[in-house]
């Protein structure tokens, strides 16, 4: 296999990298997130980060030197995974070929449809969707 291509550049799709190159993997590794930051590290966004300013770098995952040569593509969603042919397609209509695919994409919080209130409830999740009176 030339390139593998993980879906989710989260904790998920890091740690993946990283058994990937301990498993003696050393082609190609593409990693595609469609937030704009490296993995973080998710539960002080429920805690600390919530009554402070917190920086991407204060909660980001360390890189490990078996890492260092994963490409980050970063704040692109991929849209359609064609399994058949090998390729996926991104929000912004580029294509990647891969040979082995990983998906690391989470899940995402289901919203309760409550009547009102919009505005004084927050979904806790990413970096960027943390209450503004808590973002850096
Ligand atoms: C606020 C909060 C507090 C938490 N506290 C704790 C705790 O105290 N203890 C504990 O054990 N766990 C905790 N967790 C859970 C822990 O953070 C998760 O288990 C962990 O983040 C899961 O990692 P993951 O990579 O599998 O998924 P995620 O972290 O959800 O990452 C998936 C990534 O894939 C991306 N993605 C999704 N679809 C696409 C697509 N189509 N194209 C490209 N990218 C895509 C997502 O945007 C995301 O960046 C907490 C989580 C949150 C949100």
């Amino acid at each position: 296999m030339d390139r593998v291509v993980i879906v989710g550049a989260s904790m998920g799709g890091l740690r993946a990298a990283e058994q990937l190159r301990a498993a003696g993997y050393e082609g190609e590794l593409l990693a595609i997130g469609d937030e704009p930051h490296l993995p973080y590290n998710r539960p002080p966004l429920s805690k600390e980060a919530l009554a402070a300013e917190v920086t991407h770098d204060a909660v980001a995952f360390r890189l490990r030197a078996g890492v260092a040569d994963v490409t980050w593509r970063l704040g692109t969603p991929v849209a359609v995974a064609d399994l058949d042919a090998g390729e996926l397609t991104l929000a912004d209509g580029t294509t990647v070929a891969y040979d082995g695919l990983v998906v690391a994409t989470g899940l995402r919080p289901r919203r309760l449809p409550l009547p009102g209130g919009e505005d004084r409830r927050h979904v806790v999740r990413t970096l960027t969707t943390r209450p503004a009176s808590a973002r850096a």
